[in-house]
């Protein structure tokens, strides 16, 4: 097959007299015949062609290399199980989403398109907003997370100062607590918790209200008592651990 397109090309090359190619055609057409001259030099004619599955150590084809295959080059996003596999109305998973590919619109998004934002975080009236801020490092938002995990029962994980990010703390707070529907109560409760302060700011921001931490936590007391009535397992599971519940 290789002499035969190579015997093609050079009754092509011959039809045309010097100069009646135009360099790049010519030079394309060259670089392909030299290729197959390296190739037909590489072939082992004595030694019987096999197949070789290149993305298994041994060669050989298997479903899962072929399946791990599609993955090749792809980036592995960390927070997708916390944020698809917990129990959470979609449009707050979506929201989380966001959140992960920094895709809110906080003040620090908003400069950066030189769109109208706010100087200062709208909850604390102090930093300048970020979404890390907002929903971790802001003052508003660490009490919020305080009284709202020991709410739950889970005071011991509530952000602190010094956390890099939120879903360096999300990470750090669901990883450490065991497996099962304490866990995915947490997951739930983180999402709500948020939704909730998401929802705060833009009220604040928009509707002009003040910020108020009773008003959020109020806010976040009856989301957690729908959910729970909605099927969230683990926010039930959570709340039924508490004394005298
Ligand atoms: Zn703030």
């Amino acid at each position: 097959m290789g002499n035969a397109l190579q015997t093609l090309l050079l009754a092509f090359l011959e039809l045309f007299p010097r100069g009646g190619l135009s360099s790049a055609l010519s030079r394309t057409l060259s670089l392909t015949m030299l290729g197959f001259q390296t190739f037909r030099e590489l072939l082992q004619p004595e030694v019987e062609d096999r197949h070789i599955w290149r993305l298994s150590s041994n060669g050989q084809y298997s479903t899962k290399s072929a399946y791990d295959g599609f993955f090749l080059g792809s980036t592995l996003f960390g927070p997708w199980e916390r944020i698809w596999k917990s129990w959470a109305p979609s449009k707050c998973r979506f929201f989380m989403w966001l959140v992960a590919h920094n895709r809110c619109w906080t003040a620090d998004r908003l400069a950066r398109r030189r769109l109208p934002h706010p100087e200062y975080c709208p909850l604390c009236d102090q930093e300048e907003e970020t979404i890390d801020h907002l929903l971790v490092h802001c003052v508003f938002a660490r009490e919020f997370w305080f009284i709202l995990l020991r709410q739950v029962g889970l005071l011991i994980l509530s952000p602190q100062p010094t956390e890099l990010s939120f879903h360096a703390w999300w990470e750090k707070a669901s990883s450490s607590t065991a497996d099962g529907l304490i866990r995915q109560g947490l997951n739930s409760v983180i999402i709500l918790g948020a939704w909730t302060i998401w929802n705060h700011r833009n009220g604040c921001v928009f509707d002009g209200a003040a910020p108020s931490l009773a008003g959020a936590l109020i806010l976040a007391s009856e989301e957690r008592r729908l959910w729970s009535m909605a099927g969230a397992r683990g926010l039930s599971f959570l709340t039924a651990l508490l004394p005298g519940s």
